[in-house]
């Protein structure tokens, strides 16, 4: 199968990015970590491995942030406007694409949330996606 093709970009317009592959999965996150960093209830990722990554624009205009104490959490954002934008693994070996940066509807659709044990009260839900405690089982 071709791979799907992603394109999107940040909420100025300086960032513009366009990724194919094939999604791995597609789900919400609510660990604390998405929280603060989206500003709201969890963040929604397509997963992917990556056959291609291009910024079209305003590469030169990306913030990253690591945290510290994290092996791997990263964060990718446009330092003009903030908003974030997908993390590419050096060696193409994976994509998270924040869902809300695209440009269109992916085919795929979300199939369960993760870290639900720090989901906030207060967030949204939906009943009918599994929801697991912290990663989904392999
Ligand atoms: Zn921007
Ligand atoms: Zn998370």
């Amino acid at each position: 199968m071709a791979g799907e093709t992603f394109s999107g970009g940040c909420l100025c317009g300086a960032v513009q990015y366009e990724i194919t592959g094939d999604v791995l999965t597609f789900l919400h996150c609510h660990c604390w970590r998405c929280r603060k960093s989206s500003g709201t209830g969890h963040a929604s990722n397509l997963i992917l491995k990556p056959e291609t990554a291009k910024w079209i624009s305003g590469e030169e205009k990306l913030g990253t942030f690591k945290v510290p104490d994290a092996k791997r959490f990263r964060t990718v954002f446009c330092s003009a406007c903030g908003s974030p934008l997908p993390r590419i693994a050096p060696d193409m070996s994976i994509a998270v694409i924040p869902a809300g940066s695209l440009d269109h509807e992916p085919q795929a659709t979300p199939v369960g949330r993760i870290f639900g044990d720090s989901k906030a009260s207060w967030s949204c839900d939906n009943s009918d996606l599994p929801t697991w405690p912290e990663y989904p089982p392999q």
